[in-house]
């Protein structure tokens, strides 16, 4: 597994460090609020569990599967829900937890998604994003680190869904992809 990774852009260390920071953060932000958090199935399993482990607060977990259509590593931000959220969010203050902001057509989606259902307010939380590619305007409250356009797998995010189990973000080599 590890020899079809060209570089390791993100350690185990850095990436445990920055998730510490961010639920600091989220805690601080978020007493007295309660929150939902509200992971998105499967690429941000691993951080949303580390996460919510590093937030003092109360909070309740929740989570949603989407399925994207065209090339796997690519998103055409036409999404359907595999599995709906089971909570009420409205009224309640929610924070989406994404592995990866690339277009962000995907949270684009998921935000009209939730808007629908009133709640009190709505923040992002992502690993890792990808400014350079983003072709809609968005907001990210919490961000966990900043990526060029390669393709990367680990820590949750996978490749034809080989890869969630390394402990670090990694850029695949293209040949693994291009095949
Ligand atoms: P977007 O809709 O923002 O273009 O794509 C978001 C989704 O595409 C992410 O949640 C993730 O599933 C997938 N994705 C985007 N870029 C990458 C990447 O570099 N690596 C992996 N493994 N998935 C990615």
């Amino acid at each position: 597994m590890k020899n079809d990774i060209s570089k390791i852009l993100v350690s185990e260390a850095e990436i445990q460090a920055k998730v510490q920071e961010l639920g600091s953060l989220i805690s601080h932000d978020y007493s007295e609020k309660y929150p939902i958090i509200i992971c998105i199935l499967k690429g941000a399993v691993l951080f949303m569990t580390d996460l919510i482990m590093s937030i003092s607060i109360p909070l309740e977990i929740d989570f949603l599967s989407l399925s994207s259509y065209g090339d796997s590593t690519k998103s055409s931000g036409v999404v359907k829900i595999k599995k709906d959220i089971d909570s009420d969010i409205q009224g309640r203050h929610i924070i989406i937890v994404e592995d990866i902001v690339d277009s962000g057509l995907t949270l684009k989606y998921i935000q009209n998604y939730f808007d629908q259902h009133h709640p009190a307010s709505i923040k992002v939380c992502a690993l890792l994003d990808k400014p350079a590619a983003h072709k809609t305007d968005l907001k990210i409250d919490y961000i966990g680190f900043e990526v060029g356009n390669e393709f990367v797998v680990g820590y949750g995010l996978d490749y034809a869904q080989k890869y969630r189990n390394l402990p670090y973000i990694g850029i695949l080599k293209e040949e693994i992809y291009r095949k």
